[in-house]
């Protein structure tokens, strides 16, 4: 039956069968929800087996369970990785992917428009435990880069398409440039989502999301993933990564000598994630496999809708700025079209020049949802400075580009004639 000739599968095809099996006991076609918390041994020697990790089976849910398994093989494949994991939540990968790199003392570079709930946890949790994170204007030359690298150096950290204002991220630079250090690049995809953009083509060697957004796509989960491209030569870089390419104890074998292009989602699965327990539930992930199967569905109309609003934004005199990446008097505008010909997401983020402009239009709207969250099937918005950027002082939020008058607009899948009569209600009220 395999058929080596054989083109592979388009993405919208493998959006509902990567990873899936069928059952072998009931024959479901749908993948089932494993909700159990560890397997049957078949004998003594079975367990020994499995917990040595060379069992085809598992052991316990914690970090390996088979509905999971499913979700972090799909994702896996939309991005073109050689293995994928999913976890509690988008900030739980990010905290996942970064502590199997780096430790007390070590240090990651960062581009600077990132998701500010991860630059919270940057300066936060993470650097309580002693890493140091140093941020890197986006648009910083290859001389400026090159000097910010360090031997204990041992990531770079950016976004795709970071959200509010849609900086796209030159991706394929950024690898060169860490890979001419010694270095991976991680790369947060969660708003463009694979079927707008793939960051492994562009040089990325491991890419996060936040599950909850696009890919699950209803506002009904909490989840996140990594993908590893398997491409990094870590063995080239073993003494800036020895939990990797040294044996954990005498005797044994190195996770890149067990387990070759596999071997750092290797090391999240079996040391991180069972160490640290980020669990989703199955539950969790049955709902995100069910979104996965309409992903490119979804992101044709989400981008549609968020390019007719963009444009109708773009003429309203109540609007002083409209940030979006697809309309071609933004400055990112042509880095879209090369990274991101499909469509620049839908977030689409507006000014209406002050908070108390801002206040008036969030009261006015009646369709859209105002909340936290974004990639969602119906439309959201936010006013950015008295929520998620609260926590920044005035000069901070303004150095991030926050502006008293931001509202972020994350651009749902219902008619654009609708959405476009709420937000006309929501302008009217704003200018007074
Ligand atoms: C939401 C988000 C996260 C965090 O994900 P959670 O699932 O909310 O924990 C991380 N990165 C980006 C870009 C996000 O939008």
């Amino acid at each position: 039956m395999p058929d080596e000739t054989r083109r592979p599968l388009d993405f919208e095809t493998r959006q509902i069968h990567a990873g899936a099996v069928v059952d072998s006991q009931t024959k479901s076609r749908v993948t089932p929800i494993y909700q159990t918390a560890a397997y049957v041994f078949d004998s003594f020697d079975d367990g020994e087996e499995r917990f040595a990790g060379r069992s085809g089976y598992r052991a316990y849910s914690r970090n390996e369970n088979p509905t999971n398994a499913v979700a972090g093989q799909r994702i896996a494949d939309l991005e073109g990785g050689v293995d994928g994991i999913v976890v509690a939540s988008g900030q739980a990968a990010i905290a996942t992917a970064l502590s199997a790199l780096a430790g007390a003392g070590d240090h990651i570079l960062a581009t600077r428009s990132l998701y500010e709930g991860t630059r919270e946890m940057f300066r936060g949790v993470l650097q309580r435990q002693g890493i140091e994170f140093e941020y890197v204007p986006d648009e910083a030359d290859d001389e400026e880069w090159a000097t910010r690298f360090r031997p204990e150096t041992k990531a770079v950290y950016t976004e795709t398409l970071p959200n509010p204002l849609g900086q796209v991220v030159d991706i394929a630079r950024i690898a060169g440039l860490a890979h001419a250090a010694g270095v991976p690049l991680i790369v947060d995809n969660t708003v463009p989502t694979p079927y707008l953009w793939r960051p492994i083509e562009d040089g990325a060697d491991v890419v996060i999301h936040s599950t909850s957004k696009w890919l699950s796509g209803h506002a009904s989960v909490i989840g996140g993933a990594i993908v590893d491209a398997g491409r990094f030569g870590w063995s080239a870089q073993a003494a800036r990564f020895p939990q990797l390419t040294q044996a954990p104890r005498p005797g044994a074998a190195s996770f890149v000598d067990r387990f070759g292009r596999g071997a750092y989602l290797a090391y999240v699965r079996s040391v991180i994630v069972l160490e640290y327990g980020p669990t989703v539930p199955p539950t969790s992930t049955f709902l995100l496999l069910h979104g996965i199967e309409t992903l490119s569905l979804r992101m044709q109309r989400h981008v549609a809708n968020a390019r007719a609003v963009a444009e109708w934004l773009e003429a309203r005199p109540e609007v002083t700025h409209v940030f979006y990446p697809g309309l071609p008097t933004n400055p990112y505008y042509e880095r879209a079209r090369r990274y991101l010909p499909d469509g620049a997401g839908s977030i689409v983020s507006i000014d209406l020049g002050g908070r108390e402009a801002a206040r008036r239009f969030i009261d006015a709207l009646e369709l859209i949802s105002p909340m936290t969250h974004i990639g969602d099937v119906r439309t959201l918005a936010l006013h950015l400075g008295s929520t998620i950027h609260a926590k920044l002082s005035a000069d901070e939020q303004l150095e991030a580009g926050i502006t008293p008058g931001l509202i972020r607009l994350s651009i749902g899948i219902e008619s654009p004639r609708d959405i476009i009569d709420d937000l006309e209600r929501g302008l009217r009220a704003a200018a007074g």
